[in-house]
C-alpha cells in the first residue's frame, strides 16, 4: 500500500508490481504528484520558454534577421497544462498496465498495517497491507510574517504560471528554487530583486559556481540585496513591500517566497502507527525504512535530498527491499552520488565530492578546470560561458566529484555521475571517444 502518487510513490508502485506484489496506490490529488503538477515539471517548462525567448533575442548573432519576441501568457499556460496532462496520462497508464490499483482519496494510517481512506467521492474505507510506503512529499514553508494571498504575495505553488506576469518581482530566498525564479521571470522581462540572507547566492554551493551566477544576475540587471533577511511583507494598492532585518525595504508589484519546505505529515497517522519522526520528517535507515519494520518512506517526507530523482530511486530501492531482493544485486542508495542541477542561465550542475568540502575535511584531491571557451561547439552555440571542474583522487585518478557551469550542464553532468558510480578514473574519461564537435569534449579536456 503506497500513500502518495509523486515520483517516490509511483516508481515504487510500478517496481513492486513488476516484482509480483499486489499494489494499491492512494493519491488525493493528481497521479504524478507535486513534482509533475506544481514543482519540477512546470518550472522547467517555463524556464524552457524563457530560454527560447533568450535565444531569439540573440538571433542576429546567429546569422538571422532580428526577430521581435514577446511572451503569450495564455499560450504558456496552455502549454504547461498540456505537458502536465500528458505526463499524468503516461504515469497513470504505466501504473494500470502493471496492475496497480489506484484509489483517489486521502490515506491515513490507523495502525502499522491499516490505512483509512477518505475517498474523493465522499465514501470511506479501511484497508490492510503487509507493507506500507509513505510518499506524501512536502509543500512550501510559510512563516507567520508572510501574508500569502496567491495574487501578489506568492509561494512556488502559485507561480507556474502566476495569475499575471509580475512587473516588478521580489524573490525571497536564494537557494535553488529562488534563483530559478529570478532567472525565469527575468527572462520574461520582469524587473527582479533577490533577497539573499547570506553573502552568497546558492549558499550551499561551490563559491566559484555561485560567483558565475551572481555575475550573470548583475549583468542582466537583477538587484541583489545581500546579507538581508526578510521579516515582514505588506501589500496595498498594488504595491508589495518586503522589509528586511537591516532596515532595507524592497518594493515591487509581487513577492515570491522560496525559503524551503515542510513535510506533508499532518493527518498521516504517524503516531498511530508508532513511527518515529522529527519536525514531521520520518527517520529512515539506509533502506528507507522507518523504525516500524514494514513501513518505508520515499521522497521528501524522508528528509533526505529533496529531489525528484532521489524520490524515485528511493521508491525503486524500497520495492526491491520489500520484495526480498536486497540479498542479491540490490545496492543501497548513496546520496553523496546524486547529481543535481539548477536551471538558470548559465545552467549549473554538480555531483559527488565538492572542492570546498574536501578542503574542509583535509582530504587530498586534485582539481582540474577547463573553460567552455576552448570548445568549438561552444563557439558554434554562440555561448562560451562557464567551465567544467573535475575533482579526482591524486593517487588513483578515481573521479570523486565535479561541477559544470554552462549550456546543457544538467545533461553533461550525467557523464560524471556515471563515472563516480562506476568508480571510473580520469584516464577512463580521457580514453573515451567523445563526439566532435560536442560540449562533452570539455569533460575529456578537464580529465586530461
Ligand atoms: C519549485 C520546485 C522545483 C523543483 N524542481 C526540481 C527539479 O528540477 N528536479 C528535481 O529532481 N526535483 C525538483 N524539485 C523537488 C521535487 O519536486 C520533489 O523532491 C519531489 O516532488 C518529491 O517527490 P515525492 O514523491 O516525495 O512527493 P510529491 O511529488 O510531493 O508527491 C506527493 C504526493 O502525495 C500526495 N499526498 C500527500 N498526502 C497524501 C495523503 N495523506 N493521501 C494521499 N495522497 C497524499 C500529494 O497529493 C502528492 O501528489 C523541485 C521542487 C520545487 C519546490
Amino acid at each position: 500500500m503506497i500513500i502518495g502518487g509523486g515520483p517516490g510513490g509511483t516508481t515504487c508502485a510500478t517496481h513492486a508490481a513488476r516484482l509480483g506484489a499486489h499494489v494499491t496506490l492512494i493519491e488525493k490529488d493528481i497521479v504524478g504528484g507535486a513534482a509533475h503538477l506544481l514543482d519540477c515539471i512546470p518550472s522547467k517548462a517555463m524556464i524552457a520558454t524563457g530560454g527560447a525567448m533568450a535565444l531569439m533575442k540573440h538571433a542576429q548573432e546567429m546569422g538571422l534577421a532580428k526577430v521581435e519576441v514577446s511572451l503569450d501568457f495564455d499560450a504558456l499556460r496552455e502549454r504547461i497544462l498540456e505537458i502536465e496532462q500528458k505526463l499524468e496520462h503516461s504515469v497513470t497508464s504505466l501504473l494500470l498496465s502493471q496492475g496497480v490499483r489506484i484509489i483517489e482519496g486521502m490515506g491515513t494510517m490507523t495502525g502499522p498495517n491499516s490505512v483509512a481512506v477518505s475517498h474523493n467521492d465522499g465514501k470511506s474505507s479501511e484497508l490492510e497491507a503487509d507493507v506500507i510506503v509513505l510518499a506524501t512529499g512536502s509543500r512550501p514553508r510559510i512563516p507567520d510574517w508572510a501574508p500569502i494571498d496567491g495574487q501578489r504575495v506568492l509561494t512556488t505553488r502559485h507561480a507556474y504560471p502566476p495569475p499575471e506576469l509580475p512587473e516588478r518581482l521580489i524573490v525571497i530566498g536564494s537557494g535553488v528554487t529562488g534563483v530559478e525564479f529570478v532567472h525565469m521571470f527575468k527572462s520574461f522581462g520582469s524587473e527582479v530583486t533577490l533577497i539573499v540572507s547570506r553573502q552568497q547566492v546558492l549558499p550551499d554551493k561551490d563559491p566559484e559556481v555561485a560567483a558565475v551566477l551572481e555575475q550573470s544576475f548583475l549583468h542582466q540587471g537583477v538587484k541583489l540585496l545581500m546579507g538581508a533577511r526578510a521579516e515582514s511583507i505588506t501589500s496595498s494598492d498594488g504595491v508589495v513591500r518586503v522589509s528586511c532585518d537591516d532596515g532595507r525595504v524592497a518594493e515591487g508589484s509581487h513577492a515570491l517566497l522560496a525559503i524551503g519546505s515542510v513535510p506533508n505529515s499532518e493527518g498521516l497517522g504517524l503516531d498511530e502507527a508508532g513511527i518515529e519522526h522529527e519536525w514531521g520528517y520520518v527517520k529512515v535507515d539506509h533502506n528507507s525504512r522507518s523504525n516500524v519494520e514494514n513501513i518505508y518512506v520515499a521522497g521528501d517526507l524522508s528528509g533526505k535530498l529533496p529531489l525528484s530523482s532521489v524520490a524515485s530511486t528511493q521508491g525503486r530501492k524500497i520495492a526491491e527491499h520489500a520484495m526480498g531482493l536486497h540479498a542479491g544485486r540490490h545496492r543501497h542508495l548513496d546520496y553523496d552520488k546524486a547529481a543535481s542541477a539548477i536551471f538558470t542561465d548559465p545552467e549549473i550542475a554538480d555531483v559527488g565530492l565538492a572542492e570546498a568540502d574536501a578542503f574542509a575535511e583535509g582530504r587530498k584531491i586534485r582539481v582540474t578546470k577547463v573553460p567552455f571557451s576552448v570548445s568549438a561547439k561552444a563557439l558554434i552555440n554562440n555561448d562560451s560561458r562557464g567551465f567544467v571542474k573535475i575533482v579526482s583522487d591524486p593517487a588513483t585518478g578515481v573521479v570523486l566529484g565535479g561541477s559544470i557551469v554552462g549550456r546543457h550542464a544538467a545533461e553533461l553532468i550525467s557523464v560524471l555521475a556515471l563515472a563516480i558510480t562506476a568508480s571510473l578514473t580520469v584516464t577512463d574519461l580521457v580514453e573515451s571517444l567523445f563526439v566532435h564537435p560536442a560540449l562533452a569534449e570539455v569533460l575529456g579536456e578537464a580529465a586530461e
